[in-house]
Order: structure tokens, then sequence, then C-alpha cells
């Protein structure tokens, strides 16, 4: 299969890396000529958790027409900008192209969807973890499942395609008929961690260790919670609370994303994440002054880079 993966930072470059070495066509498109250039020329290099090696067939290009039509892309840009790299790159696309995006936040699926038909729009959610070392050089830093589906739930043959050519490759895919719930459950999550470990330079354990942002995050997550049960939104564990501090435990030696972006002076994605839930809030009616918090926190902190 001809992938392209739309933005070859940290996720992906490992997913480009690990569906390379299960032998399908991949190419890495991205703007950052460093990165590109090095992988080129000496191979992508992942280390940490699944071993060091370097992945020598892989491609990496910063223009579409070096593609042509891929079968199926991977979007894997920041969620701020997915629209706008959709757009750059309709050259890669033609009707049969299925897209899948397993970023985090929540409006991914609707940036895609201005530009491509929603039937050729997967998505998911992935417990994988990387950062990036330097151009061509990355780290996978967590290893996890990935849950994949139709966004009308259904089973379709190409939903099981892909699941197929990601667990041969060794990225370890279920299908799920509940994507949205999928979506939702890691929005979750990730409202509980981002940005309070952002504004407070804490390590993702670290939350839970502290009863005054034990308090915010179970607050910020109950609000969030409040949102999914008025959508009627079925998610695939009981209690968001419990479960984003279990993983709080489980990844309590990590920065955070939102805590890296800040660290680094990059835009984050709290507009996609806790302002969504401003947003959602504001639609149905429901308080959300932790979440409005901790929007403003962040973006005044970004303002003041
Ligand atoms: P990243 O910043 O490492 O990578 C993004 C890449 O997009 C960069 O290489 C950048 O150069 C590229 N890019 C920017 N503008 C572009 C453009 N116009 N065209 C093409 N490429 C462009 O980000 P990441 O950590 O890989 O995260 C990607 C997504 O995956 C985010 O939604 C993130 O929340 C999610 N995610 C990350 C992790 C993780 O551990 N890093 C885990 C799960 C989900």
């Amino acid at each position: 299969m001809k992938i392209a993966i739309l933005g070859a930072g940290a996720m992906g470059s490992l997913y480009g890396g690990f569906l390379a070495e299960g032998g399908n066509e991949v190419w890495l498109l991205d703007v950052w000529r460093e990165h590109i250039d090095a992988i080129n020329n000496n191979g992508l290099i992942i280390e940490g958790l699944s071993g060091h090696r370097i992945i020598k067939n892989i491609k990496a290009t910063s223009n579409p027409f070096d593609i042509g039509i891929a079968d199926l892309v991977i979007v894997f840009v920041k969620s701020t900008i997915t629209d706008i790299v959709i757009s750059q790159n309709l050259d890669i696309f033609d009707k049969n192209t299925i897209v899948l995006t397993l970023q985090n936040g929540l409006g991914n699926v609707e940036k895609i969807n201005k530009l491509i038909n929603k039937k050729n729009i997967i998505a998911g959610v992935t417990a994988h973890g990387a950062t990036l070392i330097s151009p061509g050089n990355i780290f996978h830093a967590g290893i996890g499942a990935t849950n994949i589906g139709e966004l009308n739930g259904g089973f379709s043959d190409r939903i099981r395609v892909i699941s197929n050519i990601m667990n041969t490759a060794g990225l370890e895919t279920t299908v799920s008929d509940n994507v949205i719930g999928l979506i939702w459950g890691k929005l979750l999550v990730n409202v509980g961690i981002n940005a309070l470990t952002a504004i407070t330079k804490l390590k993702n354990g670290q939350l839970i260790d502290n009863a005054e942002t034990e308090e915010l995050l179970e607050t910020a997550v109950n609000e969030a919670w409040n949102i999914v049960k008025a959508k009627g939104i079925l998610l695939s564990y009981d209690n968001p609370i419990i479960y984003t501090k279990q993983v709080c435990k489980a990844t309590a030696q990590n920065f955070s994303s939102m805590l890296q972006d800040i660290t680094n002076c990059r835009k984050t994605e709290i507009d996609m994440i806790n302002g969504a839930i401003v947003r959602e809030g504001k639609k149905l009616g429901i308080e959300t002054p932790v979440n409005i918090t901790l929007t403003n926190l962040v973006k005044s902190i970004e303002k003041n880079y």
C-alpha cells in the first residue's frame, strides 16, 4: 500500500517507520527541511522502547508531487493546522484515497472534511508516545494500542485491511464501532492532564501527588464528562476521573506534549482540547469555569513567549 504521512514529526515518523518496516511504500511529507534531508541521506533513526534501528526504505519530501496519489494518508500534524495542511497537499488525494486521523483533540475530522469527502475519512486514537530528538531521529517513549474505526461505526472491508496492515507492521491495532467515543475518551484524559502540566510544569504523575492540582484535574474532567453525558456519547471506560488518574500513574515520568510545546515556545493544541470543552459547554448551556481558566492561562503563556 502507498502510504503518505502528513506531518512527519514525532508520531508521524514513528508510524511511518513501522509501516515502512512492514513492507509498505511510505512517504513522509513535512515542511521541516533538515528532517527531510536527514532521512533521505541517512535513513530514519528510531530509538527507545521498540529498539534502536535505522530505517532506509522510507522516502521523505516537502513536495506532494513527488508522492503522487496515495492509497492511505495518515494525518499527524498538530490539530491547529489540520485543514491548512490538507489544503496544501490536495495533489496526493484522489476519490479513493482514505484519510486517517490519529491526532489528539476535537475537530480534526471536521477540518479534514472541509476539503475531503466524509466517506473517505476514518479516525482513531493512539496510545503510543514519541518525541523528536534531532532531525531524522525520534524516540519511541510509550508503547500502546491503536484503535481505529469508521465514522458511521461499521466494520467495513477497508477498515479491516488497514487494521491488518498496521498489525503486520507491528502496530497493535483494533477496530472499534464507536470511534466518536474513542476520540472523546482520549480528549477527556488530555483535558485533565495537558493544560495543568503545561501551566504548573509538573510531570503527569505529580498532578495527583498534589491535592491542589488533583482537585483541578478532577473538576476539569468532570466538566467535560457532563458534556459527554449530555451528548449521549459512550466512553470505552466507566469513570473518566478515575481513568485519567490511572493514566497519570502509568505515565508518571512523562512531560505532556503541551508542557513540551510551552517549554519550546510552540503553539499548543489548547483550542482543540480544553478550549473545545468550553465551546461545547456554551452550545449545551453547561458551565465549564475550570476549563475556561485553563484555556485562558495557556493562551496567556503562548502570547508572551
Ligand atoms: P510534532 O510537532 O512532533 O510533529 C508535527 C509535524 O508537523 C512537524 O514535524 C512539523 O514540521 C510538521 N508540519 C508543520 N506544518 C506542516 C505543514 N504545513 N505541512 C507538513 N508538515 C507540517 O507533533 P507530534 O507530537 O507528532 O503530534 C502530532 C499529533 O499527534 C498531535 O495531534 C498530537 O497531540 C498527537 N499525539 C502525539 C503523541 C506524542 O507522544 N507525541 C501521542 C499521541 C498523539
